[in-house]
């Protein structure tokens, strides 16, 4: 699996579990955040719960008081199952959340891999959960190499997500497009155009120098006002290797750091649609085994599942905006499980026609729901079973939204055809 594969799903999961817990608030302080940074000791971590326990017992309100010991307690727990802090840390969200009204609460837990090292220890308890330190890896994690110049100034910088770093600054010394009374036109001429392309090569050593050890270097942006920029991009001042990278050329008024970061602002729709074009291409691809009855592609909740079972699913393509549970019944008696897919709102009433029916392989009337979970996710999971690449694509382009509304979101690539 490509990091990129694997990046668009990681990106998906993080993102629904961040819009999930943002979407949380407990009825009064009663919701606990913990991040703990790899290097830490779970007894250490243990320790101070058991402390913020005890502090909790000050809190004068029972219900208060009750839900956040719960939640301290649930915590701790999952703590301790684990025998060190994982490489990138730890981060567990955990309170009693009003389901239907006061007094509904259910205590809901979320432990959370960050995809990145975590710097920061924080214990809070709060209305909210603190969920802003997570913010930052949905961020774009591509590092973009900006050059701004005209015949006079150059600027060399570099974006990372939302950070944007000026590294380098340049002038060219040389003079205004007029000459001096008394000097040959001809000469003012070859003299200003060796000085170029003195400037030119020196901008190239320069972007060379700052650019070449970054690693995954995604693109380079050129801008700037006038044609000075186009000069230099048709020339050979840059390593063939960067020259590669230029994804696009665009106007500014400066060449400073404004000149950078109009660059940036301009270029935020761009790297959109550099991604728009990743997306497009695998979805054409699918469209194309579709189209031409190759019987290499298979689509529908149903059929996908079932190819996936099969482990013969290459690529299995997921619309970011399916809005759909995949639903566990349990009997009691005789462990006989159900799977449903659903609508979220469905949840609660299925809960109630489940609880009110018989099983149906023994007919004892002991069934619930053991277990909730994102369709995405569960066929995501199925997926990675099999070795399967997983590409979780927006709405955003035409191919997007047909994907979502022809196929129902759901699609796949196959590695041969299934004859079964
Ligand atoms: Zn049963």
């Amino acid at each position: 699996m490509s990091n990129q594969e694997q990046s668009s799903l990681e990106r998906f999961r993080l993102k629904r579990n961040l819009e999930r817990l943002r979407a949380r608030e407990g009825r009064g302080t009663e919701l606990v955040t913990l991040y703990v940074p790899p290097g830490r000791q779970i007894s250490e971590v243990v320790a101070m719960l058991n402390n913020e326990y005890g502090t909790a017992t000050n809190i004068k309100s029972n219900t208060t008081r009750k839900n956040v010991q719960d939640a301290i307690t649930r915590v701790t727990q999952r703590v301790k199952l684990f025998k060190q802090v994982p490489k990138n840390g730890l981060v567990i969200f955990c309170g009693a959340i009003p389901q239907n009204g006061p007094g509904s609460e259910k205590i809901e837990t979320y432990v959370i891999s960050p995809p990145e090292p975590i710097q920061i220890y924080l214990y809070r308890c709060d209305a909210k959960f603190h969920t802003e330190h997570l913010e930052d890896f949905l961020k774009e994690k591509e590092t973009y190499a900006i050059i701004v110049l005209d015949s006079s100034d150059a600027s060399f910088a570099t974006v990372r997500g939302k950070s944007l770093d000026v590294i380098k600054q340049i002038t060219s010394g040389i003079p205004g497009k007029f000459r001096a009374g008394g000097q040959s036109a001809r000469r003012f001429d070859r003299q200003r155009e060796a000085k170029m392309q003195e400037y030119f090569n020196r901008i190239g050593e320069h972007a060379d120098e700052i650019f070449l050890p970054i690693e995954n270097l995604k693109g380079i942006l050129l801008g700037g006002p006038g044609p000075t920029k186009f000069d230099f991009e048709k020339g050979n001042y840059l390593h063939y290797t960067l020259k590669e990278k230029i994804l696009a050329t665009l106007d500014t008024s400066y060449v400073d750091e404004h000149g950078v970061k109009e660059v940036l602002d301009k270029s935020e729709d761009i790297l959109r649609r550099i991604r728009y074009v990743e997306e497009k291409k695998i979805i054409q691809k699918f469209l194309r085994e579709i189209g031409q009855d190759t019987g290499l592609a298979s689509y529908g909740e149903e059929e996908v599942r079932r190819q996936l079972n099969n482990g013969i699913v290459d690529t299995l393509l997921l619309s970011e905006d399916i809005d759909l549970v995949r639903v566990t019944t349990k009997c009691n008696a005789c462990d006989y499980t159900e799977q449903k897919t659903m609508k979220p709102y469905e949840v609660t009433e299925y809960e109630q026609q489940v609880s009110n029916s018989s099983c149906s392989k023994c007919n004892v009337p002991s069934v619930a729901i053991s277990e909730t979970i994102e369709l995405i996710d569960e066929l995501a999971e199925l997926a990675e079973q099999t070795g399967t690449n997983v590409e979780v694509l927006s709405a955003e382009t035409e191919e997007g939204q047909m994907l979502k509304k022809s196929f129902g979101g759901i699609g796949a690539i196959l590695r041969y055809k299934f004859n079964g």
